[in-house]
C-alpha cells in the first residue's frame, strides 16, 4: 500500500509538467462551455480567472505551456458552443491577452507569488488584474465591435468588462487557494465538503426566490466561512454562489431577474454588484482577520521566546504586584529546594528570608514602592529543609507606562552560595594572613608591629576621651647567661613559659600583652591608671616565678623578670613615645633595683586615680 502510494507520488511528480496544463485545459474548457452556454445572461466569465491563477503560480517558462492549453481549450469549447471561427478566435486571442496582461502586470518577478490578505498585493490586484487588464481586453473588442461588426461601442466594451472584471476577482483567488491546497487532500477532506453542502442548499434556495432581500443572508453565512476554513473555501463559495446566481438569473428566475428593472440597471448588474459586495467584504475582512494572526504569531512568537530565555536562565524571575501577590515566578526549583511552585508564587514577599537580612530586604522594597527605580541586594532565603541558600536580588520597579507609577517589582533572583563560600575562604585567608602579621612566631602574642598600632590607636582615642593610658614593660633577667646556659632553643622554651605567664596575668580582653623584643614583652592598658598597671606587673613577675623555670646562672635560681610601668592621660602635643619611653625608664629602673622587681616612673609629681588630680592642669602627668 504504501510502496504504491509512493510510486503514484512519484508518478504524480514526474509528469506534473504536464498534469497541470491538462488541468488548465480542462478547467478552461469547462468554464468556457458551461459560462458560454449562458448565453445573453452572462454575468460572470470565470475561464480567464483560471487561467491568471495558473499564471500567477507556475514558473514563468512553462507559461506558454498553460497559454496553449488555455488557447486550444477555449477554441474547442467555443467550436462545441457553435461560435462562428471569427468570433471565436477573437474572444480567445482577447481572453488570452488578458490573462497575460494581468499576470505580466502582477508577477514582475518569478518570486512573486499572491497573497489576497496582504493589503498591498490586493491593490494590485485590484488594479492590474480587475481593472486594467479587462479594461484593455474590452476596449479592443469594443473597437473590433464597432469596425467589424458595426455595433455601438460603449454597451459591448461595458459587458465585456464587467463580466472579466467579476471572473478574475472571484475566481482568481477561489483557484490560488484550491491549487495551493492539494488538491487530493482538499477531496478527501470530506468534513470541509459536507459542511458546505447545507450552505450551498441554502444558495439554491436564495435563488430559486424571488425575494430581494433573501440574497443578504449569504454574507453572514459567507463570513462564517471565511472564519472558520479560510479564503479560499470563502471565495470558492462566492464563485459557487455566482454560478447559480448567473444560471437561475439567465433562465428569468429568482430574485434578481424578477425585480422591476429599472433603467439603468438590468438584472445582470443587479447581480453583478451583488456578487461584488460579496467580495469586497470578504476581502476586507480577510485583510483585517490576517493582520490579527499575525499579531497573534507574533505574540505566540514572544512568549515563547520569553519562556525559553526565563526556563534557561540562571535566575529566578519573580514579577509581583504592589500588594506582594506574585504574578509570575519561573524555575523555583533552582535553589528553593523543596518548596513547589505553587508554594514559591503564595509566599510573601518577606517570607523565608533569613532573620538577620529581612530587614535590609524589607527597607529595600519599601524604597522601590517609594519611587526608587532599581537595587542590588544580596540575603539568604530558606529551602523547606530549613537549609539557607545566598542569592543575590535584582530588583526593578516596573511602572505605569502612563502614569509612571510603580505598578509592581520585578526580581532577578541568582544563587551566589558558591561565590559567597569562596568570598568566606577569601576573608578566612586574609585574616589569617592578617593574624600572622601582627602575631609574634614564637610565643603567638601580638608582634612589634601590632603594638605599635595598638599604642597609637590607643593613645589617641584615650586623648580624644581623656582617659588614661598605662604600659608595662617586662624584660627576663639575665637571659644571656640563661641561654649561654641551657642553651639557645631552651631560651626559646623559656620565652614561650614567660609568655604564657603574661597570658594568665592580663585580665582585661582590651590589656594588649606583645613580645616587643628578643627577651622584652609589653602590656598595654587602656583605660587603666598607674595603679591597675602596677597591679599587672606584679602579677606577671609572680606567674614567672611560679613557673619556676631552673636558672643556675641567676641569684634566684629561677627565671625572673623586671617590669616597669607607667601611666598618663594624654595631652594634644604629647606623642605616644612618651608612654613607652616612661615605661622604659621605668624598666631599667627595676634593672638597677636589683631586678626581679616592679618599678613605677621615677617622676616626682606622680599620681595615680586616688589623687583625683585636674589632669588638664599638667602637660604631661604620670598618675
Ligand atoms: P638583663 O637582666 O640586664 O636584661 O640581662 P640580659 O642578659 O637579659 O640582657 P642582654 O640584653 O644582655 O641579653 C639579652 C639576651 O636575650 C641576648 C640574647 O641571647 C637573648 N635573646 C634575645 N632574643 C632571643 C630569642 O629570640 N631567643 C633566645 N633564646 N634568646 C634571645
Ligand atoms: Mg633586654
Ligand atoms: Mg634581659
Amino acid at each position: 500500500m504504501q510502496a504504491s502510494t509512493i510510486t503514484a507520488r512519484q508518478w504524480r511528480m514526474r509528469y506534473r509538467v504536464y498534469l497541470r496544463p491538462l488541468g488548465c485545459f480542462l478547467s478552461v474548457g469547462a468554464a468556457t462551455l458551461f459560462f458560454g452556454s449562458l448565453g445573453n445572461g452572462l454575468i460572470i466569465w470565470v475561464a480567464n480567472g483560471i487561467l491568471l491563477a495558473y499564471l500567477l503560480l507556475a514558473p514563468r517558462r512553462f507559461w506558454p505551456a498553460y497559454i496553449i492549453a488555455a488557447v486550444v481549450a477555449h477554441l474547442i469549447a467555443s467550436a462545441l458552443l457553435h461560435v462562428s471561427w471569427q468570433v471565436n478566435l477573437l474572444y480567445t486571442m482577447l481572453d488570452t491577452i488578458e490573462a497575460l496582461i494581468a499576470a505580466a502586470l502582477l508577477r514582475r518577478r518569478s518570486t512573486d507569488l499572491p497573497n489576497f490578505t496582504s493589503p498591498f498585493y490586493l491593490f494590485r490586484f485590484t488594479v492590474c488584474a480587475i481593472v486594467a487588464a479587462p479594461a484593455i481586453s474590452a476596449a479592443v473588442e469594443g473597437l473590433a465591435d464597432l469596425f467589424i461588426f458595426h455595433q455601438a461601442f460603449l454597451p459591448s466594451f461595458q459587458h465585456l468588462f464587467r463580466t472579466d472584471a467579476l471572473g478574475i476577482c472571484v475566481t482568481t483567488p477561489a483557484c490560488v487557494a484550491l491549487f495551493r491546497t492539494r488538491l487530493r487532500k482538499l477531496l478527501s477532506d470530506y468534513s470541509n465538503w459536507l459542511r458546505l453542502l447545507p450552505i450551498c442548499a441554502l444558495c439554491v434556495a436564495v435563488f430559486l426566490q424571488n425575494e430581494l432581500p433573501a440574497p443578504i443572508l449569504l454574507f453572514p453565512v459567507l463570513l462564517l466561512v471565511l472564519l472558520r476554513m479560510g479564503l479560499g473555501w470563502a471565495s470558492l463559495l462566492t464563485l459557487f454562489v455566482t454560478t447559480v446566481g448567473a444560471w437561475f438569473t439567465s433562465r428569468d428566475i429568482g430574485p434578481y431577474a424578477n425585480t422591476p428593472v429599472s433603467n439603468a440597471l438590468g438584472p445582470d448588474i443587479r447581480l453583478q454588484l451583488f456578487v461584488t459586495s460579496l467580495m469586497v467584504t470578504i476581502y476586507s475582512v480577510s485583510v483585517v482577520i490576517e493582520n490579527l494572526r499575525n499579531t497573534e504569531k507574533r505574540l505566540l512568537y514572544i512568549a515563547n521566546l520569553h519562556t525559553l530565555v526565563a526556563e534557561n536562565s540562571r535566575d529566578v524571575i519573580i514579577l509581583e504586584d504592589s500588594q506582594g501577590n506574585r504574578t509570575l515566578v519561573s524555575s523555583p526549583d533552582r535553589f528553593w529546594s523543596g518548596w513547589s511552585h505553587e508554594d514559591i508564587q503564595a509566599m510573601g514577599s518577606l517570607e523565608r528570608i533569613h532573620p538577620d537580612d529581612r530587614l535590609r530586604v524589607s527597607s529595600a522594597i519599601s524604597d522601590l514602592r517609594a519611587g526608587a527605580d532599581g537595587t542590588l541586594i544580596e540575603y539568604r532565603v530558606g529551602g523547606r529543609d530549613g537549609a539557607f541558600t545566598w542569592v543575590e536580588a535584582n530588583l526593578r520597579t516596573v511602572r505605569d507606562p502612563i502614569s509612571r507609577k510603580p505598578t509592581r517589582l520585578l526580581s532577578n533572583i541568582r544563587d551566589i552560595s558558591e561565590r559567597k563560600y569562596a568570598e568566606q575562604q577569601l576573608e578566612d585567608a586574609f585574616h589569617a594572613v592578617e593574624a600572622l602579621a601582627v602575631t609574634d612566631a614564637l610565643t603567638g602574642l601580638a608582634n612589634r608591629r601590632r603594638f605599635d598600632q595598638y599604642l597609637s590607636d590607643e593613645w589617641r582615642r584615650a586623648l580624644r576621651e581623656r582617659t588614661p593610658l598605662a604600659m608595662v614593660l617586662i624584660d627576663a633577667d639575665l637571659f644571656k647567661a640563661y641561654n649561654d646556659t641551657y642553651g639557645h632553643h631552651q631560651g626559646d622554651v623559656c620565652l614561650q613559659a614567660i609568655a604564657g605567664a603574661l597570658r594568665k596575668a592580663i585580665l582585661r580582653s582590651s590589656d594588649l600583652g606583645s613580645r616587643i623584643g628578643g627577651e622584652e614583652f609589653a602590656i598595654l592598658l587602656p583605660n587603666t591608671y598607674a595603679e591597675g598597671a602596677r597591679q599587672l606587673a606584679y602579677r606577671v613577675c609572680e606567674e614567672v616565678r611560679n613557673c619556676a623555670i631552673e636558672h643556675s646562672g641567676s641569684p634566684h635560681g629561677i627565671v625572673t623578670v623586671s617590669a616597669g610601668y607607667s601611666a598618663m592621660v594624654p595631652l594634644p602635643g604629647q606623642a605616644a613615645s612618651l608612654l613607652f619611653d616612661t615605661a622604659d625608664q621605668a624598666m631599667y629602673a627595676a634593672k638597677h633595683s636589683g631586678r626581679n622587681c616592679v618599678h613605677p616612673i621615677d617622676v616626682p609629681d606622680a599620681i595615680n586615680e586616688d589623687a583625683d588630680a585636674d589632669t588638664d592642669a599638667f602637660p604631661s602627668i604620670n598618675i
